[in-house]
């Protein structure tokens, strides 16, 4: 439903909270955030941004960083529970992945993902972009973490803006779109995503609309956006699957 994403210098959760509720009158069933540390720290929880505030509030220092993804989910695929409330993660927490929309091929992916001993812990259909991301990473050694999205989302149907932080990447968030709105915001030494601009405008007017099949790579200096089918094409190679 709602998509919000900070790297910068400054503190994130309490500016990824503040970008929640800009987003609240979308409709939502619960909400969370994901910071970069060793490993990536999540919070999430069922219910209003504020119920998420009181247990990030709680959570006090655990939660210091300054890069970060937050998210208000309307759940399709798994009712609205903690669990099922984004970011999702592998298993180590090493990749943490916010998501709107739907993963039409969720049940064929997730089952290739699984008989490779993948464990799922959620019933969302976005659990599996961490898996899947993680075990391409293997497969395709030497690739970035572009290149691995990339190919990770062509093996997607469906509609999806996503935001990913990686634990072994303190300086990189990266950013796709298709079906689905997804705004860069640019400041001077930080920026932010947004499924939403109302999320956007306090932080700087300087907007980028990412378009449909695009990916965006931030880091604190700077950005670089890319065509997805370009990325893929690069690679030289088109036969990565989950299935391998
Ligand atoms: N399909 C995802 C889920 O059910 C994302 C829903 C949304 O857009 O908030 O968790």
């Amino acid at each position: 439903c709602g998509i919000f994403a900070y790297i910068g210098n400054k503190e994130a959760a309490s500016l990824l909270i503040t970008a929640l509720k800009r987003l609240e009158y979308r409709g939502y069933d619960s909400a969370g955030i994901g910071i970069h540390g060793v490993p990536l720290k999540v919070r999430k929880k069922v219910g209003k941004v504020s119920n998420l505030e009181e247990d990030v509030a709680h959570a006090g220092n655990q939660v210091s960083g300054t890069l970060g993804i937050a998210h208000t989910r309307w759940a399709t695929h798994g009712k609205p529970s903690d669990i099922n409330a984004h970011p999702h993660t592998t298993a180590e927490s090493s990749i943490a992945v916010v998501h709107n929309g739907v993963i039409e091929n969720n049940a064929a992916l997730r089952e290739q993902l699984s008989s490779k001993g993948y464990k799922f812990v959620s019933q969302t259909d976005t659990e599996l972009l961490a898996h899947l991301v993680q075990d391409l990473k293997k497969q395709m050694e030497g690739a970035t973490y572009t290149e691995v999205v990339a190919t990770a989302l062509r093996l997607c149907e469906g509609a999806y803006g996503v935001a990913f932080i990686f634990q072994d990447e303190p300086d990189l968030l990266i950013g796709a779109r298709k079906g689905s709105p997804l705004i860069l915001g640019v400041g001077q030494g930080e920026h932010m995503l947004a499924s939403d601009a109302s999320a956007i405008v306090e932080h700087t007017k300087d907007v980028v609309y990412l378009r449909e099949g695009e990916l965006v790579e931030v880091r604190r200096s700077g950005f670089k956006v890319s065509e997805l089918h370009k990325i893929i094409s690069s690679l030289g190679k088109n036969s990565w699957s989950p299935r391998k």
